[in-house]
């Protein structure tokens, strides 16, 4: 059995990289779709050969439950709405993958954890990386200790958002915050899958070069991580800087990753010489991951608690810069079996 999935959202990253993957998953495909806008159920509906059962808009979604053709609902939203979706979805009996960052804050992702497991479906964060092998064969250094322990491990997720500041991203009531809560969170994860550990400290800067332009929402910002090993680590995200970095120095050589977080193609070397994987797909591998997950049980490679480790790391860096970068103790359960 293929599981159907429906994407709530029908805005870029659903145009162009979600929905041409699923023509391609073998686990899961396209079986429906939930638009605010009218005219996108059209043009969606013959693209995708999605029957008009299939097709909800905001309003009348909630009638997904009763669908047997939706297995999965994938949450594809501006970060305000991601909370709203997961727990009506979640409610409905439908299995959820909701967007990174996983929502607003730390409040909402326990919301959001809570109602998955009050109604009993699986829940994954749209992490495609742990799926993509460029980052999986990073796991496998720090695992195995390919280079020895690593020592320092720094890395940068960060674009140039252009000169329209009526763009979501901008509007701190629609996103939660700026190029932290946008790109940072890929910064975050790759400090952590790069040393298997979670961090026991941040502290955190904001910088800000156009003040007129970035209102409301964070441009640039640098952090400080400190592991329990002595690991040290530094992360820096902006929506004024194009970069896209993760760089470890370990004991016995170094490796990295540059791109680290884009789309096809992932990029990497070391100092034994070049990576190089197989460029598939990250959305394709990493749907069929989650629905190996739902099928057969396979593991969950993005589970809701990561997403929320991720946010309350974020909140820990907007809480040191507001206190001039005062040092903030963090403390987690689990490093989801990496290291
Ligand atoms: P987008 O702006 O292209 O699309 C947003 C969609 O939400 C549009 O269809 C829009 O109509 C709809 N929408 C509903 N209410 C809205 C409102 N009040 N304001 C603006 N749009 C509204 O955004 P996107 O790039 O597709 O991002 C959607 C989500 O996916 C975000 O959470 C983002 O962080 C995430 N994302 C993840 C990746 C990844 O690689 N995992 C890549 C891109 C985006």
């Amino acid at each position: 059995k293929k599981l159907g999935i429906a994407l709530v959202g029908l805005g870029s990253y659903s145009t162009y990289q979600l929905a041409p993957a699923l023509l391609d998953t073998q686990h899961c495909y396209l079986a429906g779709i939930v638009t605010g806008s009218p005219d996108k159920e059209k043009i969606w509906g013959s693209k995708y050969n999605i029957p008009e059962g299939n097709i909800y808009n905001y309003d009348n979604f909630d009638a997904i439950k009763d669908n047997k053709e939706i297995d999965v609902v994938y949450v594809v939203l501006p970060n305000s709405m991601h909370a709203d979706f997961s727990i009506r979805a979640a409610k409905a009996g439908k299995h959820v993958i909701c967007e990174k960052p996983m929502a607003m804050n730390v409040e909402e992702c326990d919301a959001i954890i809570k109602a998955c497991s009050e109604n009993n479906v699986k829940l994954g964060i749209g992490y495609r990386l742990h799926s993509e092998p460029y980052t999986q064969e990073v796991k496998r250094f720090v695992r195995e200790k390919t280079f020895g322990n690593v020592r320092y491990i720094s890395a940068d997720a960060g674009y140039y958002s252009g000169s329209n500041p009526e763009q979501w991203r901008l509007n701190k009531k629609l996103s939660g915050g700026g190029a932290l809560m946008n790109m940072g969170v890929y910064a975050i994860q790759s400090v952590i899958y790069g040393t298997g550990e979670n961090p026991i400290s941040v502290s955190a800067q904001e910088f800000s070069t156009r003040p007129e332009y970035f209102k409301g929402t964070d441009e640039t910002i640098t952090a400080q991580f400190e592991f329990k090993s002595g690991v040290v680590g530094t992360i820096m995200t902006s929506h004024n800087i194009s970069a896209n970095r993760l760089h470890a120095k370990c004991e016995r050589g170094w490796f990295e990753l540059d791109p680290a977080s884009t789309y096809i193609p992932l990029a990497g070397r070391t100092s034994k010489g070049e990576l190089n994987f197989k460029q598939e797909s990250q959305q394709k591998l990493q749907m069929d991951d989650f629905a190996k997950h739902v099928l057969f049980d396979a593991p969950n490679l993005v589970p809701g608690e990561m997403g929320k480790r991720d946010m309350m790391i974020v909140e820990a860096i907007y809480k040191s810069i507001s206190e001039g970068g005062k040092k903030q103790a963090l403390s987690f359960e689990s490093n989801f079996g990496f290291g």
